[in-house]
């Protein structure tokens, strides 16, 4: 009788535990994915997400088929699709790494009863997280809600298991039936908006494995400074593998201890390198406490947060026009390449909430959409955090100056001239505050409202508002 292994946000073939338990079984093996957007409470992934989705999806059918086992491809609610395909296969047991999102654990945990009632063994397996997001609890037993002591709490546990290796050829079972996946568009045709990604990107897990590899010879050490750098190759640029679990952070994990063993990168790279895979830890660790993270405040006082509606600003910051060069590199970055640098990330996300006054929502539903990374943990919980609304939030009167993040993380402007081609003229010295450079530009042939946009909103006045709007939110 064969055994069923549900592929979910691992679509991977190395560490990883339900396939490598069903490989040891020796029974046949069914291999599935199920395209499920019908189950309460499951967020539909992005369009980006999804142009991600088809890449990872045909290259595991392809690793999976030089195995023997060919990857169905079904769609509808999982509580129907698995236990069809369980009566069709005559499976005697379904095998998953276990997911953390709320609405999809609850959607798990239901079906694991209802197939163990009809005599289905079901086993499920640690994968995606290095601690599960009840492993690691407080002095108190409760969940966390501060970074630095989280860290310490999922260090000072056992260390991470080693990862698996890929197992060999397994018996598959033929005939059962799956759905096409051109038929599923997950790739735009016409307007092709991620023309720019292949250029950019090499989806599946072979790609995953060439990244982490090139990271650790390249940019690991020196990572600690680098990182905040979006001028220079500083990061590892893992976050699309990890998200669809083309790679598994017990992967990353030991390959950077390997590398500091090995002396190849100072401890204080690799420790920072490991923080930051854990701030992934801790942003499950916050959404399974929290479902509701990416539509609610975190803290509550902010529920009385005066947001402003401006469509049109919405709009300019979106397409990357709203006269912060640095802003406006970024944003174009994102939809050009589906990715933006972390550094970035908060300058972008601090103009849109700090600014312009717009609910974070607005921008965590847009990354959601344009991001191949995409996380349904870090996207909300970093937009929380930038907003001041969230966990261990950076302080809200903390306010990103465009011009000096322009100038600090990217001095030559050369991030800028990339992505901003219309100021590729203007001096470096200039090229984050165009609009107090009237005659450089002149000389550049750079004309302020024709050529690049008057910034949207002054940075002193705006600065002032935000901080006023904040009160609001310190009243009783
Ligand atoms: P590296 O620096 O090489 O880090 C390695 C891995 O650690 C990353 O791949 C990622 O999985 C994790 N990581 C790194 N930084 C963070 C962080 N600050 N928070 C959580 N995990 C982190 N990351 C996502 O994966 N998906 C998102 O949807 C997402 N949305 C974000 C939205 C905003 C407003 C901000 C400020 C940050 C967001 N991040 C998100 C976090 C971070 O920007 C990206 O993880 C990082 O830029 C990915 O690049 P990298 O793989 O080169 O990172």
């Amino acid at each position: 009788t064969p055994v069923v292994v549900w592929f979910r946000d691992d679509l991977r073939v190395s560490d990883h535990p339900a396939l490598s338990a069903a490989a040891a079984s020796g029974r046949p093996v069914v291999a599935v994915w199920v395209r499920d957007e019908e189950s309460p409470g499951v967020r539909p992934p992005g369009a980006a997400s999804r142009w991600w989705l088809a890449g990872a999806l045909r290259s595991l059918a392809h690793s999976l088929g030089t195995r023997g086992v060919t990857l169905l491809l079904r769609h509808g609610p999982a509580a129907r699709v698995i236990p069809d395909l369980v009566r069709e296969s005559s499976a005697a047991e379904v095998v998953w790494n276990r997911r953390y999102a709320p609405a999809e654990a609850v959607v798990d945990a239901a079906l694991a009863a209802d197939l163990a009632s009809q005599g289905i063994a079901v086993g499920t397996f640690q994968a995606g997280l290095l601690a599960e997001p009840d492993q690691v609890r407080t002095k108190a037993g409760g969940p966390f809600g501060v970074f630095t002591p989280f860290l310490r709490a999922l260090l000072a546990r056992p260390a991470p298991r080693p990862p698996l290796p890929a197992p060999g050829a397994m018996p598959g079972v033929a005939g059962l039936r799956s759905e096409a996946l051109d038929d599923w568009a997950l790739e735009p045709r016409a307007p092709d908006w991620a023309a720019g990604f292949p250029a950019v990107w090499t989806r599946g897990e072979a790609a995953a494995q060439e990244k982490l590899a090139a990271f650790l010879d390249r940019a690991l050490a020196g990572y600690a400074s680098d990182r905040d750098r979006p001028d220079r190759i500083g990061t590892s640029r893992l976050s699309p593998h990890l998200r669809f679990g083309e790679i598994s952070p017990f992967q990353v994990f030991h390959a950077a201890l390997v590398a500091r063993e090995a002396g190849r990168a100072t401890a204080q790279d690799v420790d920072k390198f490991i923080a930051e895979l854990v701030w992934r830890e801790f942003s499950y660790h916050l959404l399974a406490h929290h479902p509701r993270l990416a539509t609610e405040n975190y803290q509550p006082r902010f529920d009385a947060f005066p947001w402003r509606s401006d469509p049109s600003a919405l709009h300019a910051w979106q397409r990357g026009k709203t006269g912060y060069p640095i802003v406006d590199a970024g944003m174009r970055e994102l939809w050009t390449t589906g990715y933006m640098h972390n550094r970035v990330r908060m300058v972008v996300a601090s103009f849109l909430v700090k600014h312009l006054l717009i609910d974070w929502r607005e921008g965590e539903r847009w990354f959601w959409d344009t991001l191949v990374d995409a996380d349904p943990a870090n996207n909300p919980a970093s937009w929380q955090w930038v907003a001041g609304s969230g966990a261990d939030a950076a302080p809200y009167f903390r306010i990103f100056n465009p011009v000096l993040q322009g100038e600090k993380f990217d001095p030559d402007g050369a991030y800028v001239k990339r992505w901003v081609p219309e100021l590729r003229g203007v001096p470096a010295k200039f090229v984050h505050a165009p609009f107090a450079a009237t005659p450089e530009l002149r000389t550049a042939g750079v004309t302020l409202g024709t050529d690049y946009p008057v910034p949207l909103v002054d940075h002193k006045i705006a600065r002032e508002r935000a901080l006023a709007a904040l009160a609001v939110t310190k009243r009783p």
